[in-house]
């Protein structure tokens, strides 16, 4: 086998898999087994740089940065939908066309409406080659780079389909991959996302491909257009598009009548809840393409398709009493404790009140009966208060004013939603979930230690604080509940072995509220020791690049804590961290401090990653496409000729891989 025959079988192979897993949601290989191949590949790949291939599964990871999402004109007008809202208005819609076509015989095509944001995917040659947002339906934004992280989304055809063409269809979060995401917020400290679909069309616009990479975004079609006529109906189309690879959801379904598409409805109008995704209604669209471009369109949408929106389910309950919640970073979240009811297929007995604000929005009160709803949100909502139903003696709600756990009172902050207790050594669910913040898996990383361990160690009053942890010895563990000898040794090993977790990790660990994953590797890369940050002024914060107010006055205050300041100094004597090890900074510097550099074409000395990271390191910034504000164009061969040609037109500095080279050493 030859190089090439390698990596196309490789590739081919690593292509077949995610569609099985991501299409088809069924595994044929290990996660093991799929990055052993997919490591080999990327080997294979950075040895042999002529291969390079925009397409293969290996640039899936992302690592592009876009600080401006171009603006590109839709080859075809994306259209809105037209709503109804009840069988009638459906019946009027079936009259209307049947009038304009001169027939009574029409089919439909029954969809359901996903709820995420529009993307409109173009193919050359059977491979793809752009993605870009609805925007205002005649422009949008080149979001490529990003989208190309949906594993779902076929690269390269997997039969002969259609060569041209463009893909229309909704990126969405499933429902179980948000929560995982809100789960993984709540336990950083951070604001929960309030629902799938805003967060789906935030993704998209995230400037690191990278961290899109990480969502799990999918994206399901319902759309294709193509100048070659090549199908008959739409139903077929889309049946063909599955087969080429597209996820194109099994819901969808043929109707002979408007009846069929009640029935559709009706299913789904109850079935809906059981679905991984949400929906908001269905879309129903005359299936005979002839037909479709006989109705048109208006100056809006299309005449042979209409949308049908289910009502938001609600349901009337009594408020029976309002709790207040203490994070791990004391932020304050007001819950209602619920009458039960059952809504959507599930018992609710709880809803959040979000903070102080909306309380008094909704001016809500003990005793009050109100409207739950289950609308985008996971956690269903109250809509509105039934003051109808008001009791005579009901007492305006006093949002809290001391901690529910230690009774310090509240505070909060200007800007700020949320109200906080302050006592952070003393207040339990403070004190322990900061330790066990700290032990987590991106965090310490602390083997054979868990949350509920952290609590027991907690109530023996052994650890009272996430640097008591390095105190501890393997006898006074054994003698605790359910704890032999062999895991109390596990422990205290993996506590030892946590000194040598890099600073940007211990500082995450530290929990300092607002600095998340991403904030704490900026932090550590621009501050590179505990002492520098924590000495930092105000100002030298905010210019550090994406740290606002918030996060600056954060760190300042958790500076100023002599609590805190004592902590760090038993950290560094125990050996942790805190500081960024000589190995990480050798090859750091600031010398491309301000400039940013396009990449463009293949490399030899350095794979794509390498030369990005090196610009990084070195206090550049990457961008994927030219603009005025680009300083430098590392060009290697096989640069694409657009953009040759704009960078002479902005008379761009243009450097080989040898010169970028010089410039950092
Ligand atoms: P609207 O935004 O209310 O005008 O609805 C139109 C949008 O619905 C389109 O831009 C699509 O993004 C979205 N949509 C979701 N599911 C479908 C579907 N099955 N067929 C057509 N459009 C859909
Ligand atoms: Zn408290």
């Amino acid at each position: 086998m030859t190089i090439q025959e390698k990596i196309n079988s490789l590739k081919e192979e690593l292509n077949t898999h995610n569609y099985n897993y991501y299409v088809l949601d069924n595994a044929t290989i290990s996660d093991f087994d799929f990055d052993k191949k997919l490591k080999e590949l990327e080997k294979l790949e950075k040895e042999n740089p002529d291969f390079f291939d925009a397409n293969s599964p290996t640039q899936r990871v992302g690592g592009i940065v876009t600080k401006n999402f171009e603006t590109v004109t839709h080859k075809n007008r994306m259209y809105s939908l037209d709503n109804s809202y009840s069988k009638d208005d459906l019946l009027d819609w079936e009259k209307r066309i049947q009038k304009m076509l001169g027939t009574s015989e029409i089919e439909y095509t029954c969809e359901l409406k996903y709820d995420g944001a529009s993307i409109n995917l173009t193919y050359e040659n059977g491979k793809f080659v752009k993605a870009v947002t609805r925007g205002d339906g005649f422009q949008g934004d080149d979001v490529t780079n990003n989208v190309k992280t949906i594993r779902s989304i076929p690269l390269n055809l997997n039969t002969d389909f259609l060569s041209d063409f463009e893909m229309r269809g909704e990126i969405i979060l499933p429902l179980e991959g948000f929560q995982k995401m809100n789960q993984e917020r709540f336990e950083n400290g951070e604001e929960e996302y309030r629902n799938p679909r805003n967060t789906a069309s935030g993704s998209l616009k995230l400037q690191d491909s990278a961290e899109v990479a990480k969502r799990p975004l999918d994206c399901l079609l319902y759309q294709v257009v193509a100048s070659e006529k090549k199908h008959n109906s739409h139903f077929e189309s889309l049946q063909n598009a599955r087969k080429a690879g597209f996820k194109v959801p099994q819901t969808m379904q043929l109707a002979k009548s408007i009846e069929e598409v009640f029935e559709f409805v009706n299913l789904w109008d109850v079935k809906r809840h059981e679905l991984p995704y949400e929906t908001d209604g269905v879309v129903i669209k005359v299936n005979n393409l002839q037909q479709q471009e006989e109705l048109g369109y208006t100056s809006k949408s299309p005449r042979w398709a209409i949308a049908y929106k289910f009502k938001a389910e609600q349901v009337a309950t009594i408020l029976n009493e309002i709790t207040y919640q203490v994070g791990r970073t004391g932020a304050i979240t007001p819950v209602a404790n619920l009458e039960p009811v059952q809504l959507a297929g599930t018992t609710v007995k709880r809803a959040s009140l979000h903070n102080a604000d909306q309380i008094e929005k909704l001016d809500i009160r003990v005793g009050d009966t109100v409207f739950v709803e289950k609308g985008g949100e996971i956690i269903p909502k109250i809509i509105t208060v039934d003051f109808s139903k008001r009791p005579q003696n009901s007492i305006p709600t006093i949002y809290a004013t001391n901690c529910p756990e230690c009774n310090t009172p509240l505070i909060r902050t200007e800007g700020d939603a949320k109200h906080y207790c302050p006592n952070e050594f003393g207040c339990a669910p403070q004190i322990t979930g900061r330790i066990q913040h700290f032990i987590s898996r991106k965090a310490m990383n602390i083997e054979g230690l868990g949350a509920e361990t952290v609590d027991l160690l907690r109530k023996e009053g052994l650890i009272e604080n996430y640097a008591d942890l390095y105190d501890l010895k393997v006898e006074q563990i054994i003698p605790l509940e359910r704890m032999a000898e062999k895991s109390a040794q596990n422990m205290i090993e993996g506590i030892v072995k946590s000194k040598e977790i890099p600073f940007e990790k211990v500082l995450f660990a530290l929990g300092i509220r607002f600095v998340g994953e991403t904030v704490a590797k900026k932090l550590a890369k621009h501050f590179k020791s505990i002492d520098n940050l924590m000495t930092a002024s105000f100002d030298e914060l905010i210019n550090v690049d994406e740290i606002g107010d918030r996060i600056a006055q954060s760190i300042i205050d958790f500076s100023a804590d002599l609590g805190n300041i004592h902590l760090m100094n038993r950290l560094k004597q125990y050996g942790l961290q805190l500081e960024v090890s000589e190995k990480q900074q050798g090859n750091q510097s600031n010398k491309l401090e301000g400039q940013i550099f396009v990449v463009s074409g293949v490399f030899y000395q350095m794979s794509r990653d390498e030369l990005k990271n090196a610009i990084e390191n070195n206090g550049g910034k990457v961008s994927s496409s030219i603009s005025k504000k680009t300083n430098f164009i590392i060009a290697g061969d096989n640069m694409g000729p657009s953009k040759l040609e704009k960078a002479q037109e902005l008379g761009i500095e243009i450097i080989s891989e040898e010169q970028f080279i010089d410039l950092i050493s």
